[in-house]
């Protein structure tokens, strides 16, 4: 490729509207340019890295026996009624009529045409198992798009179905992709983890998510300091802790005029939040209150609250009128003691002894409350989103919390779908079972930004080698005006487009300093810099990226110093 007739289009001012660096250096190496929220036309660069990142993506989902597909970005409604999706999806799913005034919408996933498709294709056990994928645009009508195209509304995923006779062939293909994915990041050149996480409301099965570590990451990553347990905060375990034999003192009430909130009763009457409790409450299914007791300084995990047999979901937070109906008191002075509401207690403030808590009266709180003696009704349930420094769920070491950005997502959907569309086949025994399911997504061109957050510096962006959009860049200095430094440049495009080499040729007319830092903010990993005085002594300048300084290498073994260094990597 020549620069002379590709569009470069970098600039030097970092965009005010980008708040991460990776936005910001996308934008300022032209690799995409926005229309609207979240939407956004990849240029021709950005294009060359997204291709990269589909190449590897799809070289080993066919190695892992995947089979490629294409299906509809746009799907009618009637797939989503089966599902019952059309009514749960919610405003993420953009809507729209056909001009018979027929419903649709713009895939956000595919589930329910691939069922649709499984259900007629497949009849027999005998074409079991099969995992289709695809490399797709999705569109979902975010609620918060940021981050470029980290977060967009229209963004591209490989998805992946598989469809199971049953339960272990399912595993089977699960693991499989658990490996194929790590064979992907690990080519891809990135620091990622795969980690346990939530499987939402359908519960059981397994989960994963696969997430590259970076500050800028919206999730929290719960580690084990001592094994390599990993989990969504989402997910992971707050275990029970071990109780402290204490001897129960006498309940006191004392007045609380001013502390509505536990960091209130901590300043002003000497409380630490670790020996009080805090009591929320939320509606049943049935839309009746039900108090969830947490310790002073944890919060509680909406997830694992929706869970709790019983509880609604998604989870509604009670209204303080119907609060105050029942307890007499309003928020900052609710407590456990004398409810008649059910009561689900976190296993961190089950072991408490002698806490303090509101006493269901304005503007009091109990000193010296307990369980079983003033609270006799309740139970207890992992509540808690865990912490640093939390006993790790595994057994082994403490909890250690990490940002994260989650670039996959392997999932066992079990049978949710092909019951729901009554996708079946007939059993070995002839018998007909609906078939058993795994889904397995890829963010691609989140990956592209994901990899600029872990890979960059402060000249611009470092690509790791697999997703380059060129590996070398040849700048000849003064082509025009040296007959020698043209035939060397020239000479040397055309041997390394021969051997195989993704080389571009920045022959714009450009002063050497633009080109240079060009070449950095674009992030490719070599340059070679042709000019006529190293001509003169035989060599040409070759620099990597992350070097500090550029070698010499001699003009004839310039060519297969670049395609080594490109085998080394
Ligand atoms: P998130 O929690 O980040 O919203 P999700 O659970 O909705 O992700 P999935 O439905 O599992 O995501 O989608 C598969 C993959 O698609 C994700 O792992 C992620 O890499 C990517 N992805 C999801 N939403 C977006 C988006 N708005 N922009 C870019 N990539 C996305
Ligand atoms: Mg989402």
């Amino acid at each position: 490729m020549r620069f002379s007739r590709f569009p470069i289009s970098t600039t030097k001012e970092t965009p005010a509207d980008a708040e991460v660096i990776s936005h910001q250096l996308m934008l300022r190496a032209g690799l995409i340019k926005r229309i609207a929220a979240g939407i956004y036309t990849w240029m021709p660069l950005g294009l060359k890295v997204v291709r990269n990142v589909e190449r590897v993506v799809r070289e080993e989902m066919e190695n892992a026996g995947a089979v490629e597909l294409s299906m509809p970005v746009v799907q009618p409604a009637e797939l989503w009624e089966e599902s019952g999706r059309w009514e749960q999806y919610g405003p993420e799913l953009c809507r729209l009529k056909d001009r018979h005034d027929r419903d649709f919408c713009l895939g956000p996933t595919h589930e329910e045409v691939i069922t649709d498709l499984a259900k007629t294709e497949i009849r027999s056990y005998k074409r079991l198992p099969v995992n289709f994928f695809q490399i797709q645009t999705k569109f979902r009508d975010e609620i918060r798009p940021r981050f470029g195209v980290m977060r967009s509304r229209e963004f591209v995923m490989k998805d992946a179905y598989s469809f199971h006779e049953d339960q272990a062939s399912l595993e089977e293909t699960y693991w499989r992709m658990h490996e194929a994915y790590s064979t992907i990041f690990d080519r891809l050149g990135l620091d990622y983890r795969p980690v346990e996480a939530d499987t939402g409301s359908i519960g059981g099965s397994h989960s994963h998510e696969f997430h590259m570590l970076a500050e800028s990451g919206e999730d929290d990553i719960a580690f084990s300091t001592e094994s390599d347990f990993a989990a969504n905060v989402e997910l992971a375990e707050g275990l029970m802790p071990v109780a402290v034999e204490q001897e129960a003192a006498a309940l006191e009430v004392f007045d609380t005029p001013n502390a509505k909130t536990i960091d209130a009763l901590a300043k002003h009457y000497d409380v630490p939040a670790a020996s009080s409790i805090k009591t929320l409450f939320v509606e049943d299914a049935k839309g009746e209150l039900v108090a969830l007791v947490l310790r002073g300084d944890h919060q509680l995990n909406e997830i694992k609250a929706e869970k709790i047999e019983g509880i609604s979901q998604p989870l509604r937070m009670a209204q303080e009128t119907a609060v105050k109906n029942a307890t007499g008191a309003s928020f900052g002075s609710l407590g456990p003691v004398g409810l008649d509401t059910r009561v689900v207690v976190d296993r961190a403030a089950s072991v408490l002894v002698n806490f303090v808590c509101g006493a269901n009266e304005d503007d009091k709180h109990f000193r010296n409350a307990n369980w079983g003696r003033d609270v006799k009704n309740f139970e207890v349930a992992d509540l808690r989103t865990v912490v640093a420094g939390d006993p790790s769920p595994c057994g082994k070491g403490v909890l250690e919390i990490k940002r994260g950005i989650e670039v996959g997502h392997i999932f066992q959907l079990g049978t949710k779908y092909s019951e729901a569309m009554n996708a079946t086949v007939l059993d070995q025994n002839g018998k007909s079972v609906p078939m058993t399911m795994g889904c397995y997504g890829i963010g691609i061109t989140r990956i592209v930004a994901a990899a600029i957050e872990q890979n960059h510096d402060e000249n611009g962006i470092i690509w790791p080698g697999a997703m380059a959009p060129f590996w070398v860049v040849l700048i000849p200095l003064g082509m025009d005006k040296s007959e020698a430094v043209a035939t060397a440049a020239e000479t040397m495009y055309a041997d390394l487009k021969t051997a195989g080499v993704n080389v571009a040729m920045d022959d714009r007319k450009e002063r050497p300093g633009v080109k240079f830092a060009d070449c950095e903010l674009m992030g490719i990993p070599l340059r070679v810099t042709i000019g006529e005085r190293s001509l003169n002594e035989g060599v040409v300048e070759v620099q990597g990226r992350r070097d500090s300084e550029a070698t010499n290498v001699a003009l004839e073994s310039a060519v297969a110093f670049v395609a080594d260094s490109l085998k080394k990597h």
